[in-house]
């Protein structure tokens, strides 16, 4: 008997599938991450069971809880605002941090990644509708941050992430056009910046159309939060 997430899985497997069908795409070029904050562990390691390999949280105290009850091997992504006192821990753990939002973090998470001897992917979060209450750079600034990072040895830059404001379909769809223009043209003058986190359960099938390669999923997998 396929369960609840299974199922929630083999949909959105599907969804991709004809987003992707619709763009022009190749589905294999689409990393899905699972959100899985306020989930419990069981429910983390059934995604794992599925064969979901990428797993997200966005705050550091509950990634270190998770990383700690789940045995099977994860790539974490942070994907919520880092302070710069918990950048240890999160560059310990994590594969990839989707929310470098400054020179002095990104500074931080190098040195750290350093102690490591490791070498830590890492997306810019950028504020793409300019709101006030949002972490993110402003636009504007990703390619002065996009280029200090280069010049950081141990963290891989290679991308951008954006959350764009509430909004009904027609606008979403422009923010998520606006952060592709972004990403394509830092994509031009530093090498590896290839991706796009964008994309999350009420507006992932446009953020595919619109280019997105890294899609955030928690309640399309995972049912409503509590
Ligand atoms: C919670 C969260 C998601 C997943 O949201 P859903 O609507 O459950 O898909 C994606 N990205 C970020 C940054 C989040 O905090």
């Amino acid at each position: 008997m396929p369960d609840r997430i299974e199922e929630n899985l083999r949909a959105v497997r599907e969804r991709v599938a004809r987003a992707c069908g619709r763009a022009g795409r190749d589905p294999s070029g689409v990393l899905l991450v699972a959100v899985t904050k306020t989930f419990p562990a069981p429910v983390v390691t059934r995604a794992l069971e599925l064969g979901i390999g990428d797993l997200g949280e966005n705050r550091v105290q509950e990634l270190r809880q998770k990383a700690e009850q789940v045995s099977l091997p994860v790539r974490w992504h942070l994907i919520g605002h880092l302070q710069s006192n918990k950048a240890g821990i999160a560059a310990r753990i994590c594969r990839m941090i989707q929310t470098v939002d400054s020179i002095p973090l990104a500074q931080k998470l190098s040195r750290e990644a350093q102690t490591l001897g490791k070498e830590l992917e890492v997306l810019i979060q950028v504020n793409i509708g300019g709101e006030k209450q949002k972490s993110g750079v402003e636009p504007s600034d990703a390619e002065g941050l996009a280029r200090a990072i280069h010049h950081l040895p141990h963290l891989r830059p290679r991308g951008l992430m954006t959350i764009p404001p509430i909004a009904d379909a027609e606008r979403t769809r422009v923010y998520f056009r606006s952060a592709r223009e972004l990403r394509d043209r830092l994509g031009a003058e530093f090498s590896g910046m290839t991706e796009l986190s964008m994309g999350m359960t009420d507006d992932y099938e446009i953020a595919l159309e619109e280019g997105a390669t890294i899609l955030r999923l928690g309640r399309a997998l995972f049912g409503e939060r509590a």
